[in-house]
């Protein structure tokens, strides 16, 4: 997007940071901070939220933090620090030291509780969970006061206290702010600041047997990196009010709280508790299933962090909700493969094919080009010998006029090699399958030019049978098959839309053998075939592909037939 100054436009977030910058509202300082629980894999939502938080510091010359919001001991873990750290590297971003924890501001945090207690704005009330929700009303009715509301200071600190100590069961008592039980603004009833919760945390393990809720902690960890602009999704407006009156009531630094709309992809489903249940169940590989919405998953799938930050990118930024379609994403990926990946001949479905003519012992270098995007690439050698392969779908016994590539009797080009013509099929007696075909090749067409102006509408990718190795290829389709798989109306629904057929494996590929040099990650455009990336299962003598994306959205033609 362009204005007519040829400045690009500015999103809702940058005009509040530039306006900030122009009033030195923050002493001209822009700090933000992306805060992933530790709950589970990034997905592509949360580069969302990565590519505006780090890409804001770096337009302004600003800080933005890597923080883990680890303030729930029962579903965070080390294997998910972990993961976080290395996708968010590998999208391209930097955070200057050590990541953050808000499990160090523990103790700070029950200090600024303390301090909320002898100011009477905070209260130990001993309603069990199941009472808490009924005195807290409903929206069109007010809440009650909890008849612990009104204990003096003194009774409360000893009880903080003693909560911290341990002396009291799990549920049994909570810290809550005093606010207001009658706001139409239902996270302003007394919302809960701690619960007391034994269970061992990842970083703390056993030293704190008293958790503090996200509200609250939320706005003190942002308070003590001395965030300017604290970027969430859409959910957390009306969590702002509480925000503001934690940090205002502490009178500590007061970051500005800013919502967006978090991005929605159709054809699959983001929150980390339906993707943690699709690993569990067996329902995927892992998180990095190449099928998965999450970094890792696309990074094995070979979609690169280029094309993730483009599509950030161009999505934009914005207050109102909208379902990004899946083809976007998967466009954006094509694109920079388009530029940047090697071409190869790959054969998925191999078709032996003997050329009579060409000699028995003989083998020729031929000369293909590495990627007619970028001549920089330069160009490789492809050996070429007797039998080759084609691609079963290449060959049709009984060929419509409009089938432009080999049947019996018709000429085609094979890539970089030579003219062939179909002069035999040989067929399986038992099945009667096509198993092999007899051609003849012309000399004279060498490289696949011809020499006499004669022209074939067909070219064809192919390997050499002698020359090829063999690989697995795996191909994806979407995970579900339908575009908002979250809509079903028992929301736990969502799994019986998943696509049975969304992963074909084909086993013996056959593919050019400069591939068997090719290091775990590397990507390439099979030609006519899509991008390929080599698997983390893959060795140099049993190659696995992943196919990252066919060459053009075929799913744009399907579903325009469907209508
Ligand atoms: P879930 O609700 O599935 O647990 P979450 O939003 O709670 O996900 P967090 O780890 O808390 O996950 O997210 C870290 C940051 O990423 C938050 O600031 C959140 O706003 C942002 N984020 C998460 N999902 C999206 C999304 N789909 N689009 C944009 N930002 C997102
Ligand atoms: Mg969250």
């Amino acid at each position: 997007m362009a204005t007519s100054d040829d400045k690009p436009s500015l999103n809702f977030v940058q005009e509040i940071v530039e306006n900030d910058l122009k009033t030195g509202k923050w002493d001209g300082r822009v700090h933000t901070r992306f805060p992933p629980e530790p709950n589970g894999y990034l997905h592509i939502g949360h580069a969302k939220s990565i590519c505006l938080n780090f890409g804001l510091a770096e337009q302004y010359g600003g800080k933005c933090n890597l923080r883990f919001d680890d303030t729930n001991p029962v579903k965070e873990e080390d294997e998910y620090v972990r993961s976080i750290i290395d996708d968010v590297r590998w999208l391209g971003f930097d955070w200057g030291d050590q990541p953050l924890f808000a499990s160090d501001y523990f103790q700070q945090m029950r200090d600024y509780a303390v301090q909320l207690i002898k100011a009477g704005k905070a209260y130990v009330c001993d309603l069990a969970p199941e009472q808490t929700r009924e005195y807290r009303g409903t929206l069109t009715s007010p809440g009650k006061d909890s008849p612990f509301r009104n204990r003096s200071v003194e009774e409360n600190l000893d009880l903080f206290e003693r909560m911290r100590r341990g002396e009291f069961e799990d549920g049994s008592r909570t810290l809550r702010a005093k606010i207001d039980m009658a706001s139409p603004n239902f996270n302003m009833r007394d919302p809960v600041m701690y619960r007391v919760l034994r269970a061992a945390h990842h970083r703390t393990g056993d030293a704190w047997c008293l958790y503090p809720m996200y509200d609250w902690a939320h706005g003190i960890e942002d308070s003590i990196e001395g965030i300017t602009h604290s970027i969430c999704t859409l959910e957390f407006e009306n969590h702002r009010p509480l925000y503001d009156w934690f940090l205002d009531s502490l009178d500590i630094h007061h970051p500005q709280q800013i919502e967006f709309a978090r991005l929605e992809l159709t054809y699959t489903v983001m929150s980390k508790r339906k993707l943690l249940e699709l690993v569990t169940d067996g329902l995927v590989t892992g998180w990095d299933d190449p099928r998965m919405p999450t970094l890792s998953a696309m990074r094995r799938r070979g979609y690169t962090p280029e094309s993730i930050r483009t599509f950030c990118r161009d999505i934009g930024v914005a207050k109102f909700k909208s379902t990004i379609d899946a083809t976007r994403l998967e466009n954006a990926v094509r694109e920079d493969l388009n530029k940047h990946a090697p071409r190869v001949m790959g054969v998925l479905r191999p078709l032996k094919v003997v050329i009579e003519n060409y000699p028995e012992d003989r083998t020729e270098e031929l000369e293909a080009v590495n990627n007619p995007e970028d001549p920089g690439a330069g160009t490789r050698t492809v050996p070429f010998s007797r039998v080759i392969y084609i691609e079963r779908d290449d060959f049709r016994e009984d060929a419509p006029r409009k089938y432009f590539r080999l049947a019996p009797g018709r000429e085609v080009r094979l890539r970089y090699a030579y003219f062939i013509t179909c002069t035999d099929v040989i067929k399986d007696d038992a099945t009667g399958e096509v198993s092999e075909l007899r051609c003849t090749y012309d000399p004279a067409t060498h490289g696949g030019d011809s020499p006499d102006g004669r022209k074939v509408k067909g070219t064809l990718h192919w390997v050499s049978a002698q020359h090829a190795a063999c690989a697995e290829v795996r191909l994806y389709d979407r995970l579900f098959v339908k575009e908002n798989p979250d809509s079903a109306k028992d929301p736990a629904d969502y799994k019986t839309y998943l696509n049975p057929d969304s992963l074909e494996t084909l086993r013996s590929c056959m593919v050019e053998p400069s591939l068997t040099a090719a290091s775990v990650g590397a990507r390439f455009q099979f030609e006519r075939q899509g991008y390929f990336c080599v698997d983390p299962d893959s060795s140099a003598d049993a190659l696995v592909f992943n196919r990252t994306v066919s060459l053009r959205d075929s799913w744009a033609k399907i579903e325009k037939k469907q209508k």
